[in-house]
């Protein structure tokens, strides 16, 4: 079934996985206007993630729809409309996205239990169309999280405060700002 040698399949997948793919590039630029900051595919991540943004712990994969099988129904096998499976070779593309869609979900949840947020940007949310709201939403979604990872910092407090009962009220207002 597979007539590629290992260099041809290296080649081809270092195509279809291009670092500076289209979509990449739209969430790169769009997140960067709106002064979020990012590293490139951190190698040292499960899954390779586009873009790490470490204030946020977070990881951001953008996914073609065809390769990670958007919306598919896996196990019926339904089409989705930005993910078609091919009729020609039928049991291939279904083999392949099934084992893409389970990487990933893999990747993501190692990647969680380290303690990192994943967000995942489709191909389909970032045409013309919708990209700005697909933007928006994802830095809505940062930001969110920034928040909550924050307010975690202030719900703990109570306990500090009960060890170190004899903080004045001053200082305690002070500490409470922070
Ligand atoms: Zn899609």
């Amino acid at each position: 079934m597979d007539k590629l040698t290992v260099q041809q399949r290296h080649a081809n997948m270092a195509a279809i996985r291009s670092k500076d793919t289209k979509p990449e590039m739209i969430v790169r630029r769009g997140l960067w206007k709106r002064g979020f900051r990012y590293r490139l595919n951190h190698k040292r991540l499960p899954g390779h993630p586009d873009l790490v943004l470490r204030k946020y712990r977070t990881c951001i994969f953008v996914n073609g729809c065809f390769w990670h099988g958007h919306l598919v129904n896996m196990e019926h096998l339904e089409n989705s409309q930005c993910c078609k499976i091919p009729k020609t070779n039928h049991d291939f593309w279904v083999a392949k996205i099934r084992r893409n869609k389970e990487r990933d979900k893999e990747e993501q949840r190692r990647l969680a239990e380290m303690g990192w947020h994943c967000i995942t940007v489709w191909e389909c949310e970032l045409k013309p169309s919708k990209r700005e709201e697909t933007l928006e939403s994802i830095a809505f979604t940062l930001n969110h999280i920034w928040l909550q990872d924050h307010q975690a910092c202030v719900i703990s407090y109570p306990e500090i405060e009960e060890e170190e009962i004899h903080i004045p009220i001053a200082a305690e207002s002070n500490l409470k700002q922070e």
